[in-house]
């Protein structure tokens, strides 16, 4: 169970929520932040930004959950977290890419992508 198997539509969201021990919240934050991952006592919470169109929060929600396949959040203590965030930011968006390029499913990926991540 994985983030591919979810663009595959294998799996539901909330499915790979349950595996991973994570949670999502929608909340109003700052323009320009569109979600961002924190852990907690081995709970991953996830926070959306609800002012984000339906398609950039799932487009949020799956890069979210490739900064936790990827274990960036064990790598390193939240303080180190920040000078390291750039690297992280472009490993998980270079991840969602490389998942979502390199498969025959792409029509499928983005039908589900859209419409029935929820
Ligand atoms: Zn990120």
């Amino acid at each position: 169970m994985n983030l591919k198997s979810l663009l595959r539509g294998e799996i539901t969201q909330q499915e790979l929520l349950n595996y991973y021990n994570a949670n999502i919240s929608y909340e109003s934050l700052e323009k320009g932040i569109n979600g961002f991952i924190k852990c907690y006592k081995g709970i991953y919470n996830i926070f959306i930004n609800k002012n984000l169109s339906y398609y950039k929060r799932r487009k949020t929600i799956i890069h979210e959950l490739a900064h936790i396949e990827l274990n960036h959040l064990n790598q390193i203590n939240n303080d180190l977290f920040a000078f390291y965030i750039d690297k992280y930011e472009d490993e998980a968006d270079r991840y969602v890419k490389h998942l979502m390029e390199n498969q025959k499913w792409k029509k499928i990926t983005i039908k589900y992508y859209i419409f029935a991540i929820l």
